[in-house]
């Protein structure tokens, strides 16, 4: 339980007074929701639902979902995780109680969703009315080399579109039952991994078709934003033609990193620290935004995204969105938020205040020379 002295609540105070960048958090459970407020965020900028799925209670419906070879089976299992779903996200919304919500569609490695076992497979098989080799056959055919370079993020809902479809449903209905109790949520649904303009446009468009049905069920509306991470240097390059379609960007810098690199996220921690021993590199570019690759690469981003909407959101989720040196650079280029762990939230408000300052010092010695 996270207890906040009266001293460390003023220091707090005068940093928010001060600083411009909001601050939010990566949470996707209620203790961690719960915990981000305690600590002052100001919203969730990252639920990464991949991580609701490991439930004991799910995971066997998750397996069917993606072990299923026809749309029925897949559908089949996907009625079983909407109420799960829903739940989870009207929990959300209720903690954050009006605050803006980033929930992020289905990310996984999907290496991780596959069964492996022999019990595992027995149990796939038997939800599916499936033979034991032909679940075989399907989980070496789903099984990847690179996992992290390969069928995950918006991919996947390219694939399967419904299971995105459900992932909407979910956060609409969620959002309605709050929306009728008390104050309306804000849901800010994020695309993963996109590459392509084409990929968010087709994401978007099914997540309207999701609100429009969900809404004339309800009789009632709730305001959305559809938006995207920015985690892959193409979407970098070409974000002026993915603003057209999103109300918002945030910046994925760990997978930013690993692709501006071209150093799996995974491994870098074997060989990085005798890089930044020997000076190769200043520090972890994973840690601490790399400025002169990956940051040149959001900032460019950033531009080519306000030059076509001027007033796009823009904020950052990977880890840096909670290192006080990326959190300068961040207000540097004109970020509106960070989202960060939840036990970072101080941290990274106290950084924003001392950020804000420091970029203010320049233009006060003009007025005073
Ligand atoms: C990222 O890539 O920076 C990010 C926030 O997403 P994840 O770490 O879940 O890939
Ligand atoms: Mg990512």
């Amino acid at each position: 339980e996270p207890k906040l002295s009266g001293d460390f609540e003023t220091l707090m105070s005068w940093a928010d007074e001060v600083r411009r960048l909001k601050v939010r958090a990566n949470a996707e459970t209620p203790l961690d929701a719960e915990t981000a407020r305690k600590f002052g965020a100001e919203g969730i900028g990252l639920c990464r639902t991949e991580h609701m799925f490991f439930d004991p209670q799910r995971i066997s419906a998750v397996r069917q979902m993606i072990m299923s070879e026809t749309e029925a089976g897949r559908r089949d299992a996907l009625a079983k995780l909407l109420p799960f779903q829903r739940d989870d996200f009207v929990e959300l919304f209720r903690i954050m109680a009006g605050l803006p919500v980033t929930i992020r569609l289905l990310d996984p490695p999907l290496h991780e969703f596959l069964p492996h076992k022999e019990e595992e497979l027995a149990e796939v098989a038997e939800s599916l009315g499936a033979d034991l080799a032909t679940m075989k056959r399907r989980a070496a055919d789903l099984s990847e080399a690179n996992p992290m370079l390969g069928h995950r993020g918006c991919r996947l809902a390219m694939t399967y579109p419904e299971i995105a479809e459900m992932q909407a449903r979910a956060i609409f209905e969620a959002a309605v039952i709050v929306a009728k109790e008390a104050e309306a949520p804000v849901p800010e649904i994020m695309v993963p991994l996109v590459a392509t303009k084409k990929e968010l446009e087709i994401s978007h468009a099914q997540i309207d078709k999701v609100a429009r049905e969900v809404f004339t069920e309800a009789g009632m509306t709730i305001d959305y934003f559809v938006g995207t991470m920015i985690e892959l240097p193409r979407a970098a390059l070409t974000a002026d033609k993915i603003a057209e379609t999103a109300d918002f960007f945030s910046f994925g810098t760990n997978d930013l990193t690993q692709t501006t690199f071209g150093l799996s996220r995974d491994d870098a921690g074997k060989f990085l620290p005798h890089y930044v021993e020997k000076g190769i590199l200043p520090k972890d570019p994973f840690v601490s935004i790399d400025v002169d690759g990956v940051g040149a690469l959001v900032e460019i981003a950033a531009q080519k995204g306000r030059a076509t909407k001027p007033g796009l959101k823009l904020g950052i989720c990977g880890e840096h969105g909670g290192d006080p040196a990326s959190i300068n650079f961040c207000e540097g280029i004109g970020l509106d938020y960070v989202s960060c762990s939840p036990y970072r939230v101080p941290v990274a408000r106290l950084a924003a205040a001392q950020a804000a300052l420091a970029n203010a010092a320049p233009s006060m010695a003009d007025r005073t020379a």
